[in-house]
């Protein structure tokens, strides 16, 4: 692993020198740590140096202003609490990164002691709501890969293709697969077990 440091050095500058021997600045900077050349000063002594989240002060890997912890608070805080009584869609536990179809599933699969705080909220795709014309063109689109050099070039001859969707269209209707993403605008506050009741 990288080592960082917490006094960094002055950096270097660096100097090419000309054929007829004289030295010129070459206006880049090493860092006297580990010799990396970069285009300025600051970022030469900050190059090894070890940074801390601006929050909590724990030490955190280069170019990020917040730990990870910290910043999974701050987008927490952000979203909006929303009632149980209002929501029974699936839920999202970051902290285990399980999705549960609903609050329920979720008190019935974790014990309480290892319960987070929150959880997200979840928008849910089904696939029965693709859009079969999208899904149509997709297809005809892989086809005309394969029989563009045998159809001679130029246009698809493809004839009822309208066909083609209505048959997409009872495929899809009778699909009930689904996905969540995880909305990570609204949360739902996690109600400590024994009192919810
Ligand atoms: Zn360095
Ligand atoms: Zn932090």
């Amino acid at each position: 692993m990288r080592k960082l440091f917490k006094e960094t050095l002055p950096s270097l500058q660096l100097f090419v020198k000309l054929p007829d021997g004289t030295m010129k600045d070459q206006l880049h900077y090493a860092c006297a740590h580990c010799y990396c050349i970069l285009p300025n000063k600051e970022l030469a002594e900050g190059c090894c140096k070890q940074d801390y989240c601006e929050v909590c002060g724990t030490e955190i890997g280069k170019y990020w202003p917040v730990c990870t912890a910290c910043s999974k608070a701050k987008k927490t805080e952000k979203a909006v609490t929303v009632d149980l009584a209002v929501y029974d869609g699936s839920v999202y536990d970051e902290s285990q990164d399980v999705y549960y179809h609903d609050y329920g599933e979720f008190e019935d699969s974790v014990e309480p002691e290892d319960r987070p705080e929150f959880l997200y909220c979840c928008t849910t795709h089904k696939l029965k709501e693709k859009d079969p014309e999208w899904m149509a063109e997709n297809i005809m689109g892989n086809l005309y890969d394969d029989f563009a050099t045998a159809g001679g070039g130029g246009g698809l001859d493809l004839v009822d293709t309208s066909e083609l969707v209505a048959g997409i269209k009872a495929w899809l209707d009778r699909q009930t697969l689904e996905v969540f993403h995880p909305d990570y605008t609204r949360k739902i506050k996690v109600v400590i077990s024994g009192n919810n009741t």
